[in-house]
């Protein structure tokens, strides 16, 4: 059997571990969240291939990113499905705008 004063020793303790721990883990989130930010900063409007610029174009509403260095195309979400649905003429005109 453990003395009274003992024991009080070991929940003071662990109450005090449990408040550092949860300090620790909010400082985790907080550099997680840090870490999200600049990375988004560092890669905003970057080709996701080579890193350069994108250049945006606005087309009947579709936002279409082309690589000012390798030439790739990116889409927003669900442009792709817009782009699809759109006739082969007008297809032929939103990549027109890229031809050199
Ligand atoms: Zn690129």
């Amino acid at each position: 059997m453990k003395k009274p004063s003992e024991l009080e020793e070991e929940y003071f303790a662990r109450i005090e571990f449990e408040k550092k721990k949860k300090i620790e883990e909010e400082k985790h989130k907080q550099l997680a969240e840090q870490e999200k930010k600049r990375l988004q900063e560092l890669h905003y409007m970057r080709c996701p291939k080579c890193g350069m610029e994108l250049i945006e174009i606005d087309y009947k509403h579709i936002k279409v990113d082309k690589c000012s260095e390798c030439d790739g195309i990116w889409l927003d979400p669900g442009e792709l499905e817009t782009v699809s649905k759109l006739e082969k003429s007008g297809m032929d005109k939103l990549f027109g705008v890229f031809k050199k």
